[in-house]
């Protein structure tokens, strides 16, 4: 087996396989090109990971498409059980994962522990859904024909996943893949490889047969996934990244006509009203705002504050934003972690500025500190107007733009007035008003006096050009399963 090829001053890490997993072997490129992962707090490189092309890609499907008959005939109960001792096996291994993910994406570790509580979870809820998979039995009006309806996986999946929650994205997908028996290609992103490498030695570990899952890591991910794209033989793609690379690969399924999940980008709105409790409000804010630095697709973007509390609402926001403690993910006490990369950390910039010359007030923050890092101050920003880029870019960094409004109409016109419609967030301390404006506004999600929607029981997903399908909840499972009718006539006089 391939494993970290880089000594580095984190051991933790040196044990990650970081071939490419085809057919249950760890090998390295056909072309035996590698590529370097970077710990975006201290530009250090953490390890080479193998750097598969277009004949990997075509190997690792061809396993997957191996595999995919047997798979989908094992017992329910046999997939349960693998997810559930990869569930226990991630769990055990809470604390190391954590720092694998901090090493790679930067987010501080006490977050990352989060995270790997939340994709364990997703193993877990989908071990119980794989034994509770049903069909449905009725007769045709006439009388004279059964009709049996059972559910089959839908066949070989294709999995993309983004480096922003990678442990999480990766079990959202795989979880109800390996319930509902489907085999599947993963491409993580290749800021983060390591953690889907982790990861897939774990569910290998749990005993997932080989060819169930394939992973291949890419610098050239338009090329590897065209080739599964186009191959007619995977059935279904499953994507979470940006609505732009959403569009593209919605464009390539049509063309086989593949099954489409897409969980894409957002812009989320954050409605305080009047009459909101401001304390509530601010710690909402924070949770919306600043898990993950902001690098979430469900932040809150988009902050409107009832005219007669913006204010003091933004006051208090910014106190609590300017106590966070920016830092190495690593380091004890860390809140805020650096940004992915330089060019992420100059669009935060150019976005604020733009904010800045149309008159806003940087209450806190608006500046880059010193020193190495992708790192980027907290930002609250007062006044800020309608026509900023702010308002129609997502912004995937720590910066929570302050928008009075007067009345509630006017609000719920700005809030829906975007291509995106992922997640909304509605604090009120009147139950009329929450369920108006929820029922209001585009998205797929609301947070009612919370500013945390996610939660593997639930259907996570975004309507407009946010996505397609959901992950999740009961219906996640849905996503990776066809229907099969039986027409059975019925003997006898009617
Ligand atoms: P991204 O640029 O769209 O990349 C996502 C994944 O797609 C990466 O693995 C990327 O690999 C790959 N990719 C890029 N171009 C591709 C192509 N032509 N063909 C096939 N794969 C391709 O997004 P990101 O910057 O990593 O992630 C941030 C975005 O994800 C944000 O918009 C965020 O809102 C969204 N997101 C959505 C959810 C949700 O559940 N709705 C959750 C998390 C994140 P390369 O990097 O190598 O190109």
């Amino acid at each position: 087996m391939t494993t970290t090829s880089l000594a580095t001053s984190h051991p933790g890490i040196s044990g990650i396989p970081t071939g490419l997993l085809i057919g249950g072997d760890w090998r390295d490129a056909m072309d035996g090109r590698v590529f370097d992962v970077e710990n975006p707090a201290t530009g250090e490189v953490l390890a080479a990971v193998a750097d598969g092309g277009p004949a990997d890609a075509d190997d690792a499907l061809a396993a997957a498409v191996a595999a995919q008959g047997s798979w989908a005939r094992t017992a329910p109960r046999y997939r349960s059980e693998i997810l559930r001792r990869a569930y226990d096996a991630v769990m055990t291994r809470q604390d190391w994962l954590a720092e694998v993910m901090t090493l790679e994406m930067g987010k501080p570790l006490q977050e990352a522990r989060g995270e790997v509580a939340y994709a364990a979870e997703f193993l877990r809820w989908f071990s119980e859904e794989a034994v509770r998979i049903s069909g449905d039995h009725t007769t045709t009006g006439d009388g004279a024909n059964r009709i049996i309806v059972t559910r089959e996986p839908v066949g070989p999946c294709v999995l993309i996943t983004p480096w922003n929650f990678p442990l999480a994205m990766g079990t959202r997908k795989i979880a109800p893949a390996v319930a509902a028996g489907c085999t599947m290609v993963l491409k993580p992103a290749p800021q983060t490889p390591l953690t889907s490498l982790a990861l897939a030695a774990i569910l290998q570990e749990s005993g997932l047969p080989e060819g169930v899952l394939n992973v291949v890591n890419t610098t050239d991910a338009a090329t590897v996934v065209q080739r599964w794209m186009r191959s007619g033989r995977a059935r279904k793609i499953s994507f979470t990244g940006s609505t732009g690379v959403g569009k593209v690969l919605l464009r390539q399924a049509a063309d086989t006509v593949m099954r489409s999940s897409m969980e894409l980008g957002g812009n989320a709105p954050f409605i305080v009203c009047a009459d909101a409790d401001i304390d509530t409000a601010v710690e909402g804010a924070m949770a919306a705002k600043m898990r993950n630095m902001g690098e979430a697709c469900t932040a809150a973007n988009r902050m409107y504050v009832h005219r007669s509390i913006a204010g003091e609402f933004s006051q208090r926001l910014a106190a609590r934003m300017a106590e966070l403690r920016v830092g190495n993910g690593l380091d004890d006490g860390t809140q805020v972690g650096p940004l992915i990369d330089a060019a992420a950390r100059s669009k935060v910039q150019r976005l604020v500025d733009d904010c800045l010359s149309r008159g806003a007030t940087a209450l806190t923050g608006g500046r880059l500190p010193d020193g190495p890092g992708y790192f980027y101050s907290p930002t609250v920003l007062a006044d800020v107007s309608p026509d900023s880029e702010l308002m129609t870019t997502e912004v995937f960094g720590p910066v929570a733009p302050v928008i009075p409004f007067t009345d509630e109409d006017e609000v719920v016109a700005h809030a829906n007035d975007t291509d995106w419609g992922l997640v909304g967030y509605v604090f009120t301390q009147d139950i009329d008003r929450a369920f108006d404006l929820s029922e209001r506004l585009e998205v797929g999600m609301v947070g009612v006096n919370t500013g945390v929607v996610s939660n593997p029981a639930a259907p996570f997903g975004g309507v407009k050009q946010s996505g397609l399908g959901r992950e999740g909840g009961k219906v996640g499972i849905d996503e990776f399963l066809e229907y099969k009718y039986l027409a059975v006539p019925r003997r006898g006089p009617r």
